[in-house]
C-alpha cells in the first residue's frame, strides 16, 4: 500500500481507502461488511469512511460491529463520519453548533468509537453562518472527539472563507475536502480548488471514482438485476443516468475498455489507477458490495505506475476533454 499525506497534515492515508455508502445497511450485514473491510485492511488500508446519513446511522452501526469483531488496533485506523443529515427534527440537520454537536456525539455512539480521525462538514449550509460551523468544528476537535476537520462538496469561494476565518481568530482550519472526483467528473478537483493545494495545503479524499459503478463498464448493454442502479430505494439514482449524457459516456467506456485490455487491467481498474496518477488526491475512497470487487479494485495501484505520457494522452483523447498538453498538473 502507499500512504500519502492529508494535505499539508501530519496525518498518512492510505491511497485507496473504503467508504460504506450504499453497501452497509442496504446492501450488506456485518459479515460480508467485515469481509469487505477485512480485505482492505489486509492490504494496507487504513482510511474508512463513513456519514452519519449513510443507511440513517445502520451504516455507523455495522462499521462499529465490523471493528468490535476485527479488533484492529486504534491507531492502525483512520476512521471517519461525516455531519449534515442527521434526522427529520428541525434541529437534526444542516452545520448549526447544535446539530454539529449532537449529530458528533450521535455518530461515535453508533461506532462505538472515543474519537474519529476525520470529521467532514457533509455539504455547506447556507442558513448557518460559516464562522458558527467553524467555531462548532474547533469546539469538537478541543473536545478530542475528531481529529481533523474538513469539508464535502464545498466551493473552493466557502473553504477559503472559513480558512481564512479560523486563521484570524486563531481556530483550526479546515484539512480535507471529499468531492467526488472519476474521468467524467474533473472540473472542481482541478480547476476550481486547483489553488487550495499549495496556498491552504488542502487535502482531497475523493468519492465515486468508478461514477456508482459505470466506470466498470458493467452498465454497457443495460442495468444487471444484482447491481447499484437496480437496487429499489435508489431509483432516483438510476434516474440520474438515464440519461443523454450517461450514454456518451458509456460510448468512451467501450472506447477505454482495450486501453484497460492492452494494460492487462479491467475497466474497473484503469478507472481507479487514472485517479490514483493525479497527486492533489490523497485518497481515492473505494465502495464494494462484496469482498471480490475490494480485491479486484485494490490492484489498481499496481497498474498506476503504467499509466505514461502516452497512456494518459490516449486517455485523454478518447474523454474528449482537453488536449493532452494542457495537462500539465498530472506530472507527466
Ligand atoms: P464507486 O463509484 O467506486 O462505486 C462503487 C460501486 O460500484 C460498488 O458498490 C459496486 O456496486 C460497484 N463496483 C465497485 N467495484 C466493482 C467492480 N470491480 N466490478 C463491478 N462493480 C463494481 O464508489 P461509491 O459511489 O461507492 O463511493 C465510494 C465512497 O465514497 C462511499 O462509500 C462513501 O464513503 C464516499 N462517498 C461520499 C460522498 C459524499 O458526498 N461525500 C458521496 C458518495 C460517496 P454494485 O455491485 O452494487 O453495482
Amino acid at each position: 500500500m502507499e500512504y500519502r499525506f492529508l494535505g499539508s497534515s501530519g496525518l498518512k492515508v492510505s491511497a485507496l481507502s473504503f467508504g460504506s455508502w450504499v453497501t452497509f445497511g442496504d446492501q450488506m450485514d456485518v459479515e460480508p461488511a467485515y469481509e469487505c473491510m477485512k480485505t482492505a485492511f489486509d492490504a494496507g488500508v487504513n482510511f474508512f469512511d463513513n456519514a452519519e446519513a449513510y443507511a440513517m446511522g445502520q451504516s455507523e452501526i455495522i462499521m462499529g460491529k465490523v471493528l468490535k469483531k476485527a479488533g484492529w488496533k486504534r491507531s492502525d485506523l483512520v476512521l471517519s463520519t461525516k455531519i449534515f443529515w442527521g434526522g427529520e427534527g428541525p434541529n437534526d440537520r444542516g452545520l448549526s453548533r447544535k446539530h454539529i454537536f449532537e449529530g458528533a456525539n450521535a455518530a461515535l455512539q453508533r461506532l462505538d468509537v472515543d474519537y474519529v480521525d476525520l470529521i467532514f462538514c457533509h455539504r455547506p449550509d447556507i442558513d448557518t453562518p460559516i464562522e458558527e460551523t467553524v467555531w462548532a468544528m474547533n469546539l469538537i476537535l478541543q473536545q478530542g472527539k475528531a481529529l481533523y476537520w474538513g469539508t464535502s462538496e464545498w466551493s473552493a469561494a466557502q473553504i477559503r472563507r472559513a480558512y481564512d476565518f479560523a486563521r484570524r481568530e486563531h481556530l483550526i482550519p479546515p484539512t480535507m475536502e471529499q468531492p467526488q472526483y472519476h474521468m467524467f467528473h474533473r472540473d472542481r478537483v482541478e480547476g476550481e480548488y486547483a489553488p487550495l493545494y499549495d496556498e491552504i495545503g488542502l487535502g482531497t479524499t475523493i468519492w465515486s471514482p468508478l461514477a456508482s459503478g459505470l466506470l466498470t463498464g458493467k452498465y454497457n448493454d443495460g442495468i444487471p438485476d444484482d447491481s447499484r442502479l437496480a437496487l429499489p430505494n435508489y431509483e432516483w439514482l438510476r434516474k440520474m443516468f438515464e440519461t443523454e449524457e450517461t450514454a456518451q459516456r458509456i460510448e468512451k467506456i467501450k472506447q477505454l475498455m482495450p486501453v484497460a485490455d492492452e494494460l492487462g487491467c479491467t475497466m474497473a481498474q484503469l478507472a481507479i489507477a487514472w485517479c490514483l496518477t493525479n497527486e492533489d488526491i490523497s485518497t481515492v475512497i473505494l465502495g464494494a458490495s462484496r469482498a471480490a470487487q475490494v480485491t479486484e479494485n485494490l490492484q489498481a495501484l499496481e497498474i498506476a505506475p503504467q499509466l505514461d505520457g502516452e497512456v494518459q494522452e490516449r486517455i485523454e483523447e478518447i474523454l474528449g476533454n482537453r488536449p493532452a498538453e494542457e495537462q500539465n498538473w498530472r506530472g507527466m
